[in-house]
């Protein structure tokens, strides 16, 4: 066999005993629970030997709040530097970003203009956000 269709097969076997996913015990900041991170290879990419690396900026989400690693440091920023009657201004309203901090800080604003749903009960006043008028 030649020695590259012996490493084509190590990687082709190596991927067969990979998980899809895994999950990483730790503390949710947002949650302030013990809980189990799920990491994917979603979004992964390959090290020296072509091995798949997590990404572990876009992974180890939370059971709970559903927050990825990049999204919880941010939830978990504003959480810290604001209190819950301090408004905090958020570009959208479509991930558990979104549903977390509106949760715990009801005067949150959104940004209509990047949004397109009608239903926006809190919207800043920014002069895209502010009515046409003619
Ligand atoms: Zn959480």
């Amino acid at each position: 066999m030649s020695p590259e269709l012996q490493s084509e097969m190590e990687g082709f076997e190596h991927a067969l005993l990979m998980p899809v996913q895994f999950d990483v015990a730790g503390q949710c900041a947002v949650c302030e629970a013990a809980v189990a991170f799920g990491v994917d290879f979603q979004w992964s990419f390959a090290s020296w030997n072509g091995q798949p690396v997590p990404n572990w900026r876009e992974s180890l989400s939370c059971p709970k709040c559903h927050l990825n690693n990049r999204m919880r440091a941010s939830a978990a920023y504003l959480l810290a530097n604001s209190g819950p009657d301090d408004v905090v201004f958020l570009t959208e309203m479509l991930t558990p970003l979104f549903t977390t901090l509106e949760r715990r800080r009801p005067y949150a604003l959104v940004h209509r203009a990047l949004t397109t749903d009608v239903h926006i009960l809190k919207a800043c006043s920014c002069m895209p956000c502010l009515p046409m008028t003619s």
